[in-house]
C-alpha cells in the first residue's frame, strides 16, 4: 500500500470525490490504516508528512489530538462501533491551539474521520435555546402556524437570512409554504420551484442524511486522494463535509445565495419537504447547531405525521361509516340504484366530491354537480374503450380524454369504479376544475441548455424572477383515503349485485316450475272437463232423436246441448288465454288486410250479417306476430258485429292510421255501447257488461286481446257511449 507521492506525480491518484474546504478528512479501514484523505490536510496540519496513504492512523494521533491519550482514535472507534457514533460525535479536539470537532461516521467498510472548526458563525448558545424553541414551535395546534413557528425557531438557532419550509407536491415540484426572513428581503412565500431544481438522486440522499450545509459557495472544494488500487468510489452519504455538485453551486450563485443549509422533513419514510435556509454571505454552522436544527426538523416531521394521521383517520372514519350505511341500504332495498342514490347518505358521502353518477341497468342516476347525461355517456364510451382496470382516477381528465375539456368546470377530475364493463355499468365521481395560479421562481422549463456544438446539457436556471402560470383542466387530487373508500364501496356493491342476481335466478327457476305445473294442470283440467261434457252432449242428442218426447223435454235437452257447447268453447278460450303468457313473439312486418278480410268473411257466415254493413278502410303495415294479431282482430271484429246485430242497419268500420312512430287501428260499431262505469273492467277475464242480454259470450276475448297487445308493448282502449256504439283502438309501435 506504500505509494510514493513525493514525486508529485498525481497519475496514480484516484479522486473519488471532494469535500468542502472548511474542514478536512481522513478515511481509515478496519485495521485503522489511512485509505483516503482530503488534499487540504496540509492547510490545517502544515507539519504533517504528505505521504500518509497506507499508514496507520496512530502516526498522526499526536498531531490531531495534542492533549489526548495515544490510541484515542482506536478507543473512540471501539466505543462507537458498539454504542453508535452518535454517542461520540462530536469529539472535541485541539489542533495547534484551535478547537476542532472530530465527527466519525461509517462508509461501507471504512470510517470517515471529519474535522471541522468547533466554532460557529452563530453566537447563540444553541444547547440553551433548543428546549424553549421546541416548546414554542409546538405551542400552536394549527398546521400552518406550526410550520411558521418552525421556520422562526430554525432561524433563531442558525441565524440564516432566510428560512423556508418547502413542500414537495406529488409531481415532485415544490412550494414555499412557510418562511422566516430578514425584514429587508422580499418574501418567497407561495413561490413554486420545478421538480428539476432538486434532482431525484439528491432527494434519495436527503432521506438518509437529514441535514446539508454548504458553508461558502465560493470556496474551492478539496479533492479526496487515494491510491489507484482503490477503484471503489468512496460513499459520502453520511459525510457532513461532502462537496455538492458544481451545477448546484451555480444554481445557488444564480440566486445570489452564498451559503445554504437544509433539513429534511419526512412523512412515513418519504421526503415530505425541506426546511431550506439561505444566507447571502458565507456562513458556517458547527456540528452542534446543525444537530439542533436537525432535531427541530425531526420533531416537526413527527408532528406533521401525527397531525396528518389524525386528519386522515377522521376522514377515513367518515367514509367508512358512509360505506357501511350504503351496504346496509343495498341489502334492504330491492333496487341497488335506489339504495345508493335515494337516501340522505348516498354515493357522495363515500368520497369528497361534489358530484357522482351511477350508470346501472341502462339508467344514469346523478347526484350533486355532474356533467349532463349526454356528456356522462361520452365519458362512459371513452372508459369502455380505454380503461380496462376496475379502478381508475385522474385529476386531469382533459389531458386523457380531450373531448371532456368542454365540461372541465365540473369534471376535471374523475374517480371510476367499474361494476360491469360489458354492460357499461360504472360509478363515477366528479371533481371540478380548480384554477390554480402557480407562481414559479423562474420559468419552470427543464434546465436544459444546448451548447454551441448542439449537445443538450443540464444547467441551472439563471432566472429567478417570478413567472406566473395558470393551471387549467386540473382538479384537486384524489386522496389515498378516497381511493380506499371507493375500493371498499365497490366490493359492497358487487356483493349486493351478486346477492340480487342469485335471488332473481331463484325466482326464475320457481316461475318456470310454476308454468310447467300450470301447463299440466290446464291440460288435465281441460281433458277431465271435456270428457264428461261430451258425454252429456251425446246423451242429450240421443234423447232428442226420440220423436215421442214432449215439447217441454225437447226444450230442456236443447238447452243442455247448448250449455255443453258453451262450456267447451269457454275451456278452449281459457286455454288460449293461459298459453299467450308463455308464447314467444315472432315479429314480422305485415300488411294485415288479407287477415282482416278472411276474418270478416268467416264472421259474415256465422252471424248472417250483410256484407254492405262492413267497411274496411286503410290498412297500414304493422310490426307484429301475425298469428296472435289475427286473434286480436278476430275478437274485436266479432264483438263489433255481435253487439251491433240489432241496430238498424248495423254498421262496422275497420281502418288504420299511421304517423312516424305508431300505427293505430280503430274498429267502430253502432251497437250497444258500453256504460262508462263498466268500461275499465271489460278487459278483465270473464267480465261482461249488464246490457248484453242474451247475446252469447264468455268474457274471455278482450282479456286475450289485452294480453297479446301488452306483449307487443302496444296499447288498447275503448271509446264508447251507452246505446250509441263503440270504437276499439289498438296502437302498435313502429
Ligand atoms: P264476450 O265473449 O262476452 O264478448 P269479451 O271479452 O270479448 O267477451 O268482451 C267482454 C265484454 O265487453 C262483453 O261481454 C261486452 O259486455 C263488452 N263488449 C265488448 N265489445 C263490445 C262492443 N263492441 N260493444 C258493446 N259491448 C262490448
Amino acid at each position: 500500500m506504500n505509494v510514493d507521492l513525493t514525486n508529485c506525480d498525481r497519475e496514480p491518484i484516484h479522486i473519488p470525490g471532494k469535500i468542502q474546504s472548511h474542514g478536512f478528512l481522513f478515511v481509515i479501514n478496519q485495521d485503522n490504516v489511512i485509505v483516503y484523505h482530503s488534499d487540504n490536510i496540509t492547510v490545517f496540519l502544515p507539519d504533517i508528512s504528505p505521504n500518509l496513504l497506507g499508514k496507520h492512523i496512530n502516526i498522526i494521533e499526536p498531531i490531531i489530538g495534542k492533549n489526548e491519550p495515544p490510541n484515542f482514535i482506536s478507543q473512540l472507534l471501539s466505543f462507537g462501533k458498539i454504542k453508535g457514533f452518535d454517542q461520540t460525535n462530536p469529539f472535541n479536539t485541539n489542533i495547534r491551539g484551535v478547537a476542532f470537532h472530530l465527527i466519525i461516521s461509517v462508509s461501507a467498510d471504512f470510517y470517515l474521520l471529519e474535522f471541522e472548526p468547533a466554532h460557529s458563525d452563530s453566537a447563540t448558545d444553541v444547547q440553551k435555546m433548543i428546549g424553549r424553541s421546541i416548546a414554542e414551535m409546538l405551542a400552536d395546534k394549527n398546521l400552518q402556524n406550526l410550520l411558521s413557528n418552525s421556520a422562526v425557531q430554525v432561524k433563531n438557532v442558525i441565524g440564516y437570512d432566510r428560512v423556508m419550509v418547502y413542500r414537495f407536491a406529488e409531481d415532485g415540484h415544490g412550494e414555499v409554504i412557510a418562511e422566516a426572513k430578514n425584514t429587508e428581503l422580499p418574501s418567497w412565500l407561495g413561490l413554486h420551484y420545478p421538480a428539476s431544481d432538486i434532482p431525484k438522486q439528491a432527494r434519495e440522499l436527503y432521506k438518509l442524511n437529514l441535514t446539508r450545509l454548504i458553508a461558502n459557495v465560493h470556496a474551492e472544494p478539496s479533492a479526496i486522494l487515494t491510491i489507484a488500487a482503490n477503484e471503489l468510489p468512496l460513499d459520502m452519504t453520511n459525510s457532513g463535509l461532502r462537496a455538492v455538485s458544481p451545477i448546484h453551486i451555480q444554481y445557488l450563485k444564480n440566486m445570489g445565495v452564498e451559503s445554504s443549509f437544509s433539513i429534511s422533513l419526512m412523512y412515513k419514510g418519504e421526503l415530505w419537504g425541506l426546511i431550506a435556509c439561505h444566507n447571502y454571505s458565507p456562513r458556517f454552522i458547527d456540528y452542534r447547531s446543525r444537530e439542533s436544527a436537525k432535531l427541530i426538523g425531526q420533531i416537526l416531521s413527527s408532528a406533521l405525521e401525527f397531525r396528518q394521521d389524525e386528519e386522515n383517520q377522521h376522514t377515513q372514519a367518515l367514509f367508512k361509516s358512509a360505506v357501511a350505511q350504503l351496504s346496509r341500504l343495498m341489502l334492504k332495498d330491492t333496487n341497488i340504484d335506489h339504495a345508493l342514490t335515494a337516501h340522505s347518505v348516498n354515493l357522495l358521502n363515500a368520497v369528497e366530491a361534489p358530484g357522482a353518477a351511477l350508470i346501472f341497468e341502462n339508467h344514469i342516476h346523478t347526484l350533486g354537480i355532474t356533467p349532463t347525461d349526454l356528456q356522462i355517456t361520452s365519458v362512459v364510451a371513452w372508459l369502455k374503450n380505454n380503461v380496462s382496470d376496475n379502478f381508475y382516477y385522474t385529476n386531469q381528465l382533459p389531458v386523457e380524454f380531450p373531448e371532456s375539456a368542454l365540461f372541465k368546470n365540473v369534471a376535471s377530475g374523475i374517480m371510476v369504479t367499474t361494476l360491469s364493463r360489458e354492460l357499461g355499468e360504472y360509478v363515477i365521481w366528479f371533481k371540478p376544475e380548480q384554477l390554480e395560479t402557480i407562481t414559479w421562481a423562474g420559468t419552470p422549463d427543464k434546465p436544459v441548455e444546448t451548447t454551441v456544438d448542439g449537445v443538450a446539457q443540464l444547467s441551472p436556471r439563471h432566472s429567478f424572477e417570478a413567472w406566473s402560470q395558470t393551471v387549467s383542466g386540473t382538479s384537486k387530487n384524489w386522496t389515498n383515503e378516497e381511493v380506499k373508500s371507493v375500493m371498499r364501496l365497490r366490493s359492497e356493491i358487487t356483493y349486493a349485485i351478486n346477492q340480487k342476481a342469485g335471488a332473481i335466478r331463484l325466482l326464475n327457476e320457481k316461475l318456470k316450475e310454476a308454468y310447467e305445473e300450470l301447463d299440466t294442470f290446464s291440460f288435465t283440467i281441460s281433458h277431465d272437463l271435456k270428457n264428461p261434457i261430451s258425454t252429456v252432449k251425446s246423451y242429450a242428442q240421443i234423447l232428442l232423436r226420440d220423436k215421442g218426447m214432449n215439447p217441454q223435454s225437447v226444450k230442456i235437452l236443447e238447452r243442455i246441448n247448448k250449455g255443453a257447447d258453451k262450456m267447451n268453447n269457454m275451456i278452449n278460450e281459457v286455454l288460449d288465454y293461459s298459453r299467450i303468457g308463455r308464447l314467444e313473439l315472432t315479429l314480422s312486418n305485415i300488411d294485415p288486410k288479407p287477415i282482416i278480410q278472411d276474418i270478416v268473411r268467416d264472421l259474415l257466415l256465422i252471424y248472417d250479417f250483410d256484407e254492405s254493413c262492413i267497411t274496411i278502410g286503410k290498412t297500414p303495415r304493422i310490426q307484429c306476430d301475425p298469428v296472435m294479431i289475427s286473434q286480436v282482430f278476430s275478437n274485436i271484429i266479432s264483438n263489433a258485429i255481435k253487439y251491433s246485430m240489432h241496430s238498424n242497419p248495423p254498421k262496422v268500420t275497420i281502418s288504420g292510421t299511421k304517423n312516424n312512430h305508431e300505427v293505430v287501428y280503430s274498429i267502430t260499431d253502432n251497437g250497444l255501447g258500453i256504460d262508462i262505469k263498466q268500461r275499465p273492467r271489460i278487459f278483465e277475464l270473464f267480465h261482461r257488461t249488464d246490457n248484453v242480454g242474451d247475446i252469447e259470450g264468455s268474457g274471455v276475448g278482450l282479456a286475450i286481446v289485452k294480453r297479446i297487445i301488452d306483449k307487443h308493448k302496444g296499447k288498447v282502449w275503448v271509446e264508447s257511449e251507452l246505446g250509441n256504439g263503440s270504437t276499439f283502438n289498438i296502437l302498435f309501435n313502429k
